[in-house]
């Protein structure tokens, strides 16, 4: 297995550093074409894809039923926004919470098989909370940098799990703090062996890799009818590469037909790869994040640069929204579909529902929005949600039921 650098294209052996080592671009690992049965054994969850994964041997693997979440079809919003199939790829169904298991699945795996005796790493709190787990089942020691203003329920349940963590002071706001906060566990992971817990392809493409998971899962689910659009939140950019790369793969290696456009989506608040991608630029444009999305404030997104070159080359594209829109999709998705999600799992249905307004052309089949964490991961969203609700207090003897 070797690794291709998403900037300059050089190539790595597997093994060797996590970033190029020409200029410290996201590294992605190629893989031979598997055999026609490569999916079709009994496993279930991530490792049911292991021919397409990073090796580790069963001992190692650190499983808590992640992966296999339902692709639940729209009975009410594809009518509205006129189509003739909407699915929402529920990644809430995880067990902490969020498609951040499938990372924490594989990069803690990965740890385990390497040998290494730690992990380290930076979160806005669903990552946090999903490699807590992992690690705890593996009885490694986490070590943990969060935001200021981390979602009070994610840090009450990275804390839960046992993991030991730090809030550093701008972390989340300033892109500045966020560069200082990134190389310092960097360099902490290379000083001491700890294996790098940031779910982004720059800093560590072996865990990555349990990104594309949802990808192999949603062609399965669809069978022929393909996805032709699909629609998923960006922060750092990880999670649209990973899900991009899966799509790839199959259709590389003859697995599909084809691969769905695929539609990053933020809020305008961290709009850096938004205005990057309509400017033509390279870079993820520079600027604080004022969104209030948790999950979506990354003012420095680590794989937006990779995120940018496939859009450049014609594959997908991005598009922001408000936080107003976002939070007004995530009320959708409960009340019209029955689904809880948290606002940045609505990023991107609210993404769907801006290109449908703007008259975007669409390919014909059907078209997915990757529903990225839970409910119970932002009560305060649910509370603002639900704030106007009157719930009347009565003795019994006045119920008119
Ligand atoms: C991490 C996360 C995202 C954003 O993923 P990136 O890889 O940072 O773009 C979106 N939604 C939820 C629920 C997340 O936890
Ligand atoms: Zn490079």
């Amino acid at each position: 297995m070797i690794a291709i650098c998403s900037a300059c294209g050089s190539a790595a052996p597997a093994g060797t550093p996590y970033s190029c080592s020409v200029c410290g671009g996201a590294l992605l690992l190629q893989y031979e074409r598997p055999d026609a049965n490569w999916n079709k054994g009994a496993v279930q969850g991530i490792w049911k894809y292991a021919a397409l994964l990073p090796d580790v041997p069963v001992g190692s693997r650190i499983e808590l039923g992640e992966g296999g979440t339902p692709l639940v079809r729209s009975v009410s919003l594809a009518g509205r926004l006129g189509l003739d199939a909407l699915y929402f790829k529920y990644e809430g169904g995880n067990p902490t919470g969020s498609y951040k298991d499938r990372i924490a699945a594989m990069g803690v795996s990965w740890t385990l098989a390497q040998g290494k005796e730690a992990c380290i790493g930076t979160s806005s709190g669903n990552a946090g909370a999903a490699a807590a787990a992992y690690a705890a089942r593996a009885k490694l020691p986490y070590h943990l940098y969060v935001l200021e203003n981390m979602a009070e329920a994610k840090l009450a349940q990275v804390l839960a799990y046992g993991a030991s963590v730090t809030k550093v002071v701008g972390f989340g706001y300033s892109p500045d703090v966020g560069e200082e906060v990134f190389e310092r566990v960097v360099a902490a992971s290379k000083a001491r062996n700890w294996e790098m817990m940031v779910t982004a392809f720059r800093f560590n493409p072996y865990a990555m890799e349990g990104v594309k998971t949802i990808a192999f899962e949603i062609a399965e689910q669809l069978g022929d009818a393909a996805a032709a659009r699909v629609y998923a939140p960006a922060g750092g950019g990880g999670l649209y590469v990973g899900i991009w790369k899966g799509f790839d793969e199959l259709s590389r290696f003859g697995l599909a037909e084809g691969k769905p456009h695929m539609v990053a989506v933020q809020p305008d608040g961290c709009a850096n790869i938004a205005v990057a991608y309509r400017q033509g630029d390279k870079h993820p444009a520079p600027g604080p994040a004022t969104s209030r999305i948790s999950g979506l404030q990354v003012p420095n997104p680590p794989d937006g640069d990779a995120a940018l070159a496939l859009m450049a080359a014609g594959d997908g594209s991005c598009v922001s929204v408000a936080d107003d829109d976002i939070y007004a999709a995530q009320r959708l998705l409960a009340e019209e579909e029955g689904i809880f999600c948290e606002p940045a799992g609505a990023a991107a249905l609210a993404g769907l529902i801006r290109e449908r307004d703007n008259g975007t052309t669409f390919d014909r089949g059907p078209v997915v929005c990757i529903v990225s964490g839970v409910g119970f991961k932002d009560g305060a969203s649910v509370a603002e949600m639900v704030k106007n609700r009157d719930v009347p207090l009565l003795e019994v003897s006045a119920l008119t039921i």
